[in-house]
């Protein structure tokens, strides 16, 4: 069978059950990423996750069904098991909104083969999506109201290939004595609690209240980019810009015409210099938050190490949501990937380089209904603060 991509169905598939009530299955709006092989019944919805551009990944989903209210819904996502990390299903559980901002999560399995989402909608129109979304228009918004604060400059950097801004925050004074922190996010379109997690640190950063805060722009200039892939956010993509480049596996050598983002952002490091960086993003299959640090990069030093230990332990005790125990397998010395943001900017800069990874699904150690979510990750964004406060003195 031959299905047009986008969740648009060929004519001869027009929905319709009963005939009277139009069921409905499509993703033609911003992030929107399914297609739709069937819907004739509530009970036989069958779907499946479009590649990102380049073919190489899929794992976001986000579609809309209408006309289904107190119908139970039966959605099999026939090509789950080909996904990027077919672990991610395992114990997954599908995120619902009936309102576009508050989403719950509804029954799923997954047997290996198919992911199948069973719900039974209480209005006329129901999202489901792998994680709560974080639109391109919120992200304006974030970038608009930080920038209107005294303490933000807006920093456009360039334009991706597909002509969106690149925009970057630079937060605080800028003086010899000031020590530059750099933090990214959404690398990694689909892993959208990145960008939420990033709300939540601006937030409390910007809070003039708040003496976290004052004291770390007492001693630090921030440089923020909430969102590296604003193309790939559009697009649906889980991992790639528009161009299939996965914009991770770029820092070392990035090339202009393929990656921009990558390109613009190093650029402006390398002007500004790093101490601190923290490259925010979200794991499929692990139901914990965790940090992997450049441990396979030889040239840094014990002290930078040290840094790093100390950073986790304060985020612990910051965060019940944050342990140490569980995440990547420590890279041994020397065998480091310097295409990854963190590995690169740790050997270029000998700084203090992390990767925070957050759960698709919840934490083991403190589980909440709702499983992992934008509020947690808000949270948790702002006990980073605690956890840098702790080292940024001695960085
Ligand atoms: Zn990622």
């Amino acid at each position: 069978m031959t299905v047009r991509s986008f969740g648009q169905l060929a004519p001869s598939l027009q929905c319709s059950y009963p005939p009277e009530v139009s069921l409905f299955v499509s993703s033609e709006f911003e992030s929107g990423n399914i297609v739709v092989h069937a819907c004739a019944a509530p009970s036989s919805i069958e779907l499946s996750i479009r590649h990102d551009v380049g073919d190489e990944h899929l794992q976001w989903f986000y579609f809309r069904v209408s006309g289904a209210r107190e119908q139970d819904l039966r959605m099999r996502v026939r090509n789950a098991g080909t996904s990027s990390y077919p672990r991610g299903w395992e114990g997954y559980q599908a995120c619902s909104s009936v309102d576009r901002k508050h989403w719950t999560r509804v029954p799923t399995t997954y047997d290996g083969s198919e992911l199948v989402i069973e719900h039974r909608p209480a209005a006329d129109l129901v999202y489901y999506a792998y994680f709560a979304p974080y639109s391109l228009e919120r992200h304006y918004d974030l970038i608009a109201q930080s920038a209107a604060h005294p303490l933000v400059a807006l920093e456009r950097l360039g334009a991706t290939p597909e002509g969106r801004d690149l925009d970057l925050l630079r937060i605080g004074e800028v003086n010899q004595t000031k020590k530059p922190c750099w933090i990214i996010a959404r690398q990694h379109p689909g892993e959208t609690m990145a960008e939420w997690l990033i709300e939540g640190l601006l937030e409390r950063l910007l809070d003039t209240n708040d003496p976290v805060s004052r004291r770390l722009l007492s001693v630090a200039t921030f440089y923020v980019v909430p969102n590296m892939n604003p193309d790939g956010t559009a697009r649906g993509h889980l991992r790639c810009n528009a161009l299939g480049v996965n914009l991770n596996r770029q820092w070392n050598e990035p090339d202009p015409s393929l990656c921009p983002e990558v390109f613009l952002v190093r650029q402006r490091m390398q002007s500004t210099g790093v101490k601190f960086a923290l490259d925010v993003h979200g794991d499929e299959a692990l139901p914990y938050n965790f940090i992997a640090g450049a441990d396979g990069v030889a040239s840094l030093p014990d002290a930078v190490h040290a840094a790093r230990r100390r950073y986790k332990d304060a985020l612990c005790r910051a965060s019940p949501d944050f342990q140490v125990e569980h995440g990547y397998p420590p890279v041994p010395p020397g065998q480091a990937n310097l295409q990854i943001a963190t590995n690169w900017i740790a050997e270029r800069f000998g700084a203090l380089s992390m990767t925070l990874e957050q759960p698709f699904k919840d934490t083991v150690d403190c589980p909440h209904p709702d499983g992992w979510s934008p509020d947690r990750a808000r949270l948790l964004g702002r006990a980073n603060l605690d956890a840098l406060l702790a080292v940024v003195e001695e960085l």
